[in-house]
């Protein structure tokens, strides 16, 4: 049997796990990350993600200062602008929109999108190429054993890998966090989410747009030309029985659902990707370490995807993690780390899923009581300059 002892063990090479990877090899811990599924070539594979992600500042920040920002630059889309429109009924007939602009907090855009996907085949081809990292695709975590000094990992090839940390990137159902013994709370909404690219007329002007509706966000992010043509990557939240319909309908009887859907603020538009449909929760892990283990990303919350919080909240783990290994090098894994790490992390977890849990009851309500919130919500937080600030400071995170 093969034996490997590394610093670092890291199971997941999701985009998290990857930064985790390239975060870590780049302050000097030998690592080894493994993922069953290797990435998808090109944006029609079968499995691709066809998310897209705003990377928020504190992301990209962490990006360039581990090496990876200048693999993704060239494919990343600056958002300048957040536009919001709060809309009633059906078809839906608008009631306010309100635009924020990032020159409130200084020169940077609020954020710069890119696709699931192709982030995920970049970063791998750049880890591919660091001196610490070892990157196994194809082989994933299968066994946990813990010990006082070290995790012993055994995976799938039956390699067994001996590290001082073991880390939980594994994804909403994570392996490693269950064989830790880790427990997860979850609430469910009843909603699904269809998430896909299309083509449209106008073009976006790098804003990125939602726009509110019973049932949830209908959210526009910014891409690069597709064909020639203005794209946007889009997520439409819905009650479960409607995202099915929506998701067995033909192309063209989708296409026009979705440019009322749309209230036409891109003008026509059309479906440039397959739709896939994701289950909306609020999940989050009962601890976030256990002994020489740390549970990070979706492994350790998921979120429903408003306000681009999921993989930014991911990579301020990331950060939080990396960075206790930084100051200390020789207490990588110990408790004393650990509980640090759990409790620094442990707060905005929480506040980000509290926050996000209310707005999505508020934003999905029918009740016309709740809708008026909900406009009123939208005025106060624009319409009064230092809240409006505040909320913009608070949503690109800490960092
Ligand atoms: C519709 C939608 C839109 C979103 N939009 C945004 C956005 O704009 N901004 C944002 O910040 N977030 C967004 N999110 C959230 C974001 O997409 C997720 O948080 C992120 O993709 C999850 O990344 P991850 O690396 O934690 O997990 P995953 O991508 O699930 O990666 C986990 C990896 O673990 C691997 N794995 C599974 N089993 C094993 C094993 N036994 N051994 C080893 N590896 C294993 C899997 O193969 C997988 O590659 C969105 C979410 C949804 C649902």
């Amino acid at each position: 049997m093969t034996k490997h002892s590394v610093d670092i063990f890291i199971s997941g090479g999701g985009i998290a796990g990857l930064v985790a990877a390239a975060a870590f090899g780049r302050a000097g811990f030998s690592v080894l990350a493994v993922d069953p599924m290797p990435p998808a070539a090109h944006a029609d594979a079968e499995g691709s993600d066809l998310r897209s992600t705003a990377y928020l500042q504190p992301a990209r920040a962490l990006l360039d200062r581990i090496g990876l920002w200048e693999a993704l630059r060239e494919h990343a889309t600056p958002l300048d602008a957040l536009r919001v429109i709060d809309t009633t009924g059906w078809p839906p007939v608008e009631r306010a929109s309100r635009e924020f602009t990032p020159d409130e907090l200084g020169p940077e855009p609020f954020g710069w999108n890119l696709p699931n996907w192709l982030t995920r085949k970049l970063l791998a081809e750049r880890i591919a190429g660091l001196e610490r990292v070892d990157l196994r695709l194809g082989v994933g975590f299968a066994s946990l054993l813990q010990r006082e000094r070290e995790a012993v990992v055994t995976l799938t090839d039956g390699t067994r890998v001996i590290a001082r940390l073991a880390v939980a990137a594994d994804g909403r159902a994570s392996p490693l966090r269950e064989a830790a013994g880790i427990g997860v709370t979850t609430k469910r909404y009843g909603q699904k989410a269809l998430a896909f690219s299309i083509t449209h007329a106008v073009p976006h002007g790098n804003i990125s747009t939602e726009i509110y509706n019973q049932g949830g966000a209908f959210t526009l992010v910014p891409l690069p030309d597709h064909d020639g043509m203005p794209a946007s990557a889009v997520v439409w939240m819905n009650d479960g029985a409607r995202a099915l319909d929506l998701a067995g309908m033909d192309a063209e009887a989708f296409e026009a659902v979705m440019l009322e859907r749309s209230c036409g603020v891109l003008g026509a538009m059309h479906l440039a990707s397959p739709r896939r449909l994701w289950p909306i929760v609020t999940q989050t892990a009962d601890a976030l370490s256990a002994e020489r283990v740390a549970v990070i990303a979706e492994a350790a919350h998921v979120l429903p995807p408003i306000g681009a919080q999921g993989l930014n909240t991911s990579l301020n783990d990331v950060a939080a993690l990396v960075a206790l290994a930084e100051e200390a090098p020789g207490a990588v894994g110990t408790p004393a780390m650990l509980d640090r790490f759990a409790k620094g992390r442990a707060r905005d977890i929480k506040a980000r899923a509290t926050v996000i849990d209310l707005f999505n009851r508020v934003c999905r309500s029918g009740d016309a009581p709740v809708q008026a919130l909900r406009l009123a919500g939208l005025k106060a937080v624009y319409d009064v300059a230092p809240v409006r600030r505040a909320v913009m400071r608070a949503g690109l995170g800490p960092g």
